[in-house]
């Protein structure tokens, strides 16, 4: 029984290998993405395992069924990625890992407010070069400020505990509101008065049709003048040129971005020997209260083991047993 893996970095062959002993899998991994150029590589495979910036479209779909393919199985969290009514209709199941470690997420937005905010990485260079001014270094008190979160599931209900510890008011929207969350002193609100009240306000929701752009330079005007934009979710929640556009008229004070629209062409790779073509984020990179991480707040170990634990389970399941133990990995 083979599994085909794209995307693969060596962290995920490490932790999948180590974990694949009780299942006995064959694993054949490809560092390259699944397109519709690609689909070729795979032979003689029950499953394809697919990261964030593997495409499986129609077309990708289309091919993957009539090479036999039965599951994809996402080792992540989202899957915008995947056109689920394709893989229905050529009955292909699709599982992911619906969560993994949300305090992994959690903790890495954290990590971002308090970079931009305290500004421990200029500090970190400034001292290496003997330079211990505070000029230029000055942050602000998180402790009772207005957070906005957008999206209280699994990352943002963690995200919301960790902001209590802080004694901020947090203040949420979602489609549906979480007890728990509610229990923790969560005020759920609209959109606007999110956007309105907040000074910082993270981003948790999925990218679906109704979250795309849900950043855009009507909801920018909606916010308060020097807030703080965090998004670990996906980059596609964010109209990048209006943020750019804000930053520029210093409406957006601080940006952390984990995701970016276009990061499948960069993101996971060493391009440090090349000319990057993308201008948006050059842009973006060259502002002094801009924080780009390259899709790593899942990266903890704990979450690495979780992933190819239950990616590894979830196909075993499919394949013997048609279904999942858990409903929430199973898309189709
Ligand atoms: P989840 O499904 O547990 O929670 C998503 C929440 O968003 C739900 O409460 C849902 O009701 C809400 N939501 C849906 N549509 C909405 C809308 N239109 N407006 C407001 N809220 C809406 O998912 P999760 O595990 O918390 O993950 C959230 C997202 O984080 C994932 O979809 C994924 O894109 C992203 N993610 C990023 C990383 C990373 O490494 N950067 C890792 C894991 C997940």
């Amino acid at each position: 029984m083979k599994i085909i893996f794209f995307s693969t970095q060596p962290y995920d062959k490490q932790f999948f290998d180590q974990y694949n002993d009780s299942f006995g899998f064959e694993l054949e991994y490809f560092e390259t993405q699944l397109t519709s150029q690609t689909t070729s590589l795979v032979n003689n495979a029950i499953a394809v395992c697919v990261f964030v910036n593997d495409k499986a479209d129609v077309n990708v779909i289309k091919q993957l069924a009539a090479k036999g393919v039965k599951i994809i199985a996402l080792r992540c969290a989202g899957f915008n990625n995947v056109d689920l009514a394709a893989a229905k209709q050529y009955d292909i199941k699709v599982c992911r890992v619906p969560a993994y470690s949300p305090q992994a997420v959690a903790e890495h937005a954290l990590a971002m407010i308090l970079t931009l905010n305290r500004k421990t990485h200029k500090a970190y260079n400034r001292v290496r070069e003997q330079n211990f001014s505070l000029n230029g270094l000055i942050g602000f008190d998180i402790h009772g400020k207005t957070i906005g979160v957008i999206g209280t599931g699994n990352i943002g209900k963690a995200f919301c505990k960790i902001m209590t510890g802080f004694d901020c008011k947090i203040l949420a929207f979602d489609v549906i509101a979480n007890k728990e969350a509610e229990a923790m002193g969560v005020e759920y609100v609209s959109l606007i008065e999110v956007l309105q009240q907040a000074d910082i306000i993270s981003l948790h929701c999925p990218l679906n049709e109704q979250t795309r752009h849900i950043i855009n330079s009507q909801t920018i005007d909606m916010m308060k003048k020097g807030v703080m934009l965090i998004n670990t979710s996906r980059g596609g929640l964010i109209d990048t040129s209006a943020v750019i556009k804000a930053l520029k008229s210093c409406h957006i004070a601080y940006l952390g971005i984990d995701v970016y629209e276009q990061e499948e062409k960069l993101f996971f790779r060493d391009l440090s020997q090349d000319i990057i073509e993308d201008d948006t984020i050059q842009r973006l990179m060259s502002f002094p209260n801009v924080l780009v991480t390259a899709h790593q707040a899942f990266f903890t170990k704990e979450a690495l083991t979780q992933i190819a634990l239950i990616t590894l389970r979830n196909i075993h399941e499919l394949n013997n047993e048609g279904n999942l133990s858990t409903q929430a990995a199973l898309l189709v």
